[in-house]
Order: structure tokens, then C-alpha cells, then sequence
């Protein structure tokens, strides 16, 4: 478990990234003349900033769209920011030399939600999980079953079956795979995209208990991108909301369910039924994620916040600290006598 002291293992400072095709001279010059329009750009991260510690188990939650895949790829190192830096273990990321790079990027591993389509259907499940050991020499070619058998074991998977193709298994059997394979790297952080969203419920359940097994087993690091709050509320210490490409609250994983503070958390966790939201309840969210190509000005929720105010139009929202450990980017929260008190 981690505490205040715990320095953070990797973090993302004021990312932004920017998707958008490059004009070629051509379209340069057609643009500069008027002849043309620029091409379009998806903002799908605008000034984040998020720290891990090692131990941690992160929950990354927002709607399908808001930016939490990007931020997941961003920090698990497949996609470089457009603008920030990532951290690893105190260092800017970009300023590494090549083995220490490579250190990082073995040390930080991802599991996206297609077991499938992660797994080449070509390779037996003991070459998919021995392939990136061997060649980054973490294991002798002569050890290599007694290692990918090892793996397995930590996965959940039967070894005997090692020798079959990934097409041969169930969903949940595919993903306990793609744990073995990016645990048989050694790494230090796993990136959770979605990772248990494909799998039937009672699958689910058994991926996530997983989950939590190889943290105290492997002293794992977790960011689980998620949009089930359920989910995210049992594996999570912390959370953080996004919402159109910014973090807008962020918490200890109790003070989030118990006391959320965003308008758009309120909403959020007024679409689960189950969660016991204290004494109030909270309006479920109105309309559609406005598109990251034009994202509204000020703060990003107002075209759908109950609460919009005339400076939310214009004005981007400061993050502050509005309880120990809990931030929240609402300019509700710095109105006199309209803090976090007024909204719950
Ligand atoms: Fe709503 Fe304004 Fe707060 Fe945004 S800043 S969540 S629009 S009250």
C-alpha cells in the first residue's frame, strides 16, 4: 500500500495531445492562399496532469471518447505527448538514454481490452509469452519452458495447455495470456485499457480478483482505464474523472463514491443504480460528449452541467484542493459559501 510519502513512479505533467493529419507543402500553400481549409484536430488531451505511486491502483474513469485510452497510451509510452512530459522514477521520459528507455518501456506494460486482436493467431500461447523474454535476454533460451510455465502460473492459465493457439481459447483464457506475456517482462506498471470489459461478468470477476492477487504477489503498479465505475470502485485507491480530454476530479476511491464534488462525477454516479450515493441523490447527465474537434470554451462540461454559471462559458476552471487529496476543477468550488458542501 502506498501513502502521502510514497514518491510518485510515473507521472504525467500538463500532457496535452493533439491528433491531426500534416498538410504536405501543397495543402500549406492552399491554406495560406485561402484555398483550403486546415485540417481538422481532436484535442483528446488538453493540459492533464497525473501521478502514480508506486503500489497505487489508479482508476482512470470518463465516457467512451473523453481521453482516458489516450492517457493510458500516452503514460504506458505508445504514443508520445503532443506537449508535457511523462516522468518515470523522477526522470523526463524523453530525456532517457536508449537503454534506460528501453528499462522503462519493459518496466511499463499494457492490456488493452481485445484479447484477441492482441494475440497472434499464428504463435502457440508458449512462443507468444517466451518472444519479448528472449529477446531482451531476461531469460537462457534453455530455461525458456520452465519460465513461460511460471508465467502461466501467475496468469491463472494451465501450462499443459502452452503448446495450443490462442484461437483454441475462451476470452478470459486469452486474457490470462496477455497478463503471462506482459508480466513475463518483469515490469513494475501495468496499463489496464478496458482489459475486463470484453469478458462476460462472471469472467470479469475472476480477471480483476487477478488483478489484485498479482499486485500483492509482484508489488504491481496499476492505471485501470476503465468507463464501469463498479468496476473501478473495487480495484481502485484513487480516481480520476475525465472529461473531454481534462481531468476534472480526482480522489481517494471512497471520497469519490462518498463525496463527489464535479457536477460530472455527480452525474456519473447517478447512472449506477446500485451505488448508495448518501442522502442525495444526483441527476443523471443530459445530451452527448460535445466533439474533441471543437470542444466547448471555459470549462468543457458547461453545455451539459445543471449548475452553469456565465464565467463556466469562458473561463477554464482552476483544479484545487478541496478536501485532503481530493481536487476538483469547478468554479462552484471557489464562489464563496459554494464549495463542495453546496453541491452535494
Ligand atoms: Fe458546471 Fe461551471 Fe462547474 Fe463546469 S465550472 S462543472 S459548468 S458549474
Amino acid at each position: 500500500m502506498t501513502d502521502d510519502t510514497t514518491p510518485p513512479l510515473i507521472e504525467a505533467r500538463h500532457v496535452s495531445r493533439r491528433f491531426g493529419a500534416k498538410p504536405d507543402l501543397a495543402a500549406k500553400i492552399a491554406i495560406k492562399l485561402g484555398l483550403a481549409k486546415p485540417p481538422s484536430t481532436v484535442h483528446a488531451l488538453d493540459d492533464v496532469s497525473l501521478s502514480i505511486r508506486k503500489g497505487e491502483v489508479v482508476g482512470l474513469v470518463g465516457e467512451s471518447g473523453c481521453g482516458k485510452s489516450t492517457l493510458g497510451r500516452v503514460i504506458a509510452g505508445i504514443l508520445d505527448p503532443s506537449e508535457g512530459q511523462i516522468v518515470w522514477k523522477g526522470r523526463d521520459r524523453s530525456a532517457l538514454g536508449a537503454s534506460e528507455r528501453r528499462a522503462s518501456a519493459l518496466a511499463t506494460q499494457m492490456i488493452f481490452q481485445n484479447p484477441m486482436a492482441a494475440l497472434n493467431p499464428r504463435m502457440t500461447i508458449e512462443d507468444i509469452v517466451s518472444e519479448a523474454p528472449l529477446t531482451h535476454g531476461l531469460v537462457p533460451k534453455g530455461e525458456r519452458r520452465d519460465y513461460v510455465d511460471r508465467y502461466l502460473q501467475f496468469a491463472g492459465f494451465d501450462p499443459a495447455l502452452k503448446n495450443r493457439y490462442p484461437h483454441q481459447f475462451s476470452g478470459g483464457q486469452r486474457q490470462r495470456v496477455n497478463i503471462a506475456r506482459a508480466l513475463a517482462v518483469q515490469p513494475d506498471f501495468l496499463v489496464c485499457d478496458e482489459s475486463v470489459a470484453a469478458l462476460d461478468v462472471s469472467i470479469q470477476a475472476q480477471v480483476i480478483n487477478l488483478f489484485m492477487e498479482l499486485r500483492e504477489r509482484l508489488d504491481l503498479t496499476y492505471l485501470f482505464v476503465s468507463h464501469d465505475l463498479g468496476v473501478v470502485e473495487h480495484i481502485s485507491d484513487r480516481v480520476a474523472i475525465m472529461y473531454l480530454g481534462r481531468i476534472v476530479e480526482e480522489a481517494p476511491v471512497e471520497e469519490v463514491f462518498q463525496r463527489p464534488n464535479h457536477p460530472y462525477t455527480q452525474a456519473l454516479l447517478s447512472e449506477i443504480p446500485r451505488i448508495e450515493l448518501t442522502k442525495r441523490q444526483f441527476k443523471a447527465i443530459q445530451g452527448e460528449l460535445p466533439s474533441p474537434l471543437n470542444p466547448p470554451k471555459g470549462c468543457h462540461f458547461h453545455p451539459r452541467c445543471p449548475f452553469v454559471m456565465d464565467r463556466c462559458r469562458v473561463e477554464v476552471p482552476a483544479t484545487i484542493e478541496i478536501a485532503p487529496r481530493h481536487w476538483s476543477a469547478c468554479h462552484l468550488n471557489s464562489k464563496a459559501g459554494t464549495g463542495a458542501e453546496a453541491l452535494m
